[in-house]
């Protein structure tokens, strides 16, 4: 059995946003010609300010989540996306290249050394020895697949237009969200206002 953290990379991000959003934007009131060093920036301000967010949906970044299939579950929930997703039909994880275990999302919201904690780690190692018992025997991942738990790790590519992923980022950095979900959902908030402040940094995570 193998035990991670839950993760995310950004694995495409445009270089050229607030151009893009201007150069869409700029179309609305013709005036492509007052493009110029700095305007973007300015722009996009504007467009927040008056809440014109449909410019944003014209640029988007993909991430690749590692997280547990609850979290990604509630992620798929998001309809504005494309999404592409670990399956536990085709991997058959008895095979060498998963090194014939299973990988676990580490609940953030539990101690090492805690009852919760050994108790999680008892059901894990249950799972897994059930779904290899059941491969080893001749059942497909794909049936096997049903005595698999909440906590297994599924890597998902998901990709937003920004207007989307603002609208993510509200709601699932609120105090609301679930832990697991906030845990990655709060770091990647910091990256992309880090990358895109004239986007992004008006939204607070909780
Ligand atoms: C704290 C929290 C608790 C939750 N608990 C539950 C729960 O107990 N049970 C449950 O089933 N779900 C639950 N959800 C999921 C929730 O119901 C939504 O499915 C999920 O948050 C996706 O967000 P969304 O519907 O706003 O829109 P998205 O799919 O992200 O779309 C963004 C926006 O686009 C618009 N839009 C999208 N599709 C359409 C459409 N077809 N027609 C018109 N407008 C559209 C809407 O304005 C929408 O807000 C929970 C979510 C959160 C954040």
């Amino acid at each position: 059995v193998k035990i991670i953290n839950a993760s995310y990379e950004v694995i495409y991000a445009p270089t050229d946003v607030l151009e893009r959003i201007e150069l869409a934007a700029r179309t609305c009131y013709k005036s492509e010609d007052d493009i110029a060093p700095g305007t973007a920036s300015k722009m996009v301000h504007m467009l927040r300010d008056r809440g014109h967010f449909a410019m944003f949906d014209h640029v988007s970044a993909s991430v690749r989540f590692v997280v547990d299939r609850g979290v990604s579950h509630e992620l798929v929930r998001h309809r504005i996306a494309a999404y592409a997703q670990e399956s536990t039909r085709y991997c058959n994880y008895s095979k060498g290249k998963f090194g014939g275990e299973l990988t676990f999302i580490s609940p953030c919201f539990w101690g090492r050394g805690s009852f919760m904690r050994d108790t999680w780690v008892e059901a894990m190692l249950n799972c897994e020895s059930l779904y290899l018992t059941m491969v080893h025997n001749g059942a497909s991942p794909q049936e096997a697949r049903s005595v698999l738990p909440n906590s297994l790790k599924t890597e998902i590519v998901a990709t937003l237009d920004f207007t989307a992923w603002r609208h993510v980022f509200r709601l699932r950095t609120s105090k609301a969200a679930h832990p697991q979900m906030r845990e990655v959902m709060v770091p990647l908030l910091a990256d992309f206002t880090q990358r895109w402040p004239e986007v992004f940094n008006d939204i607070k995570a909780e």
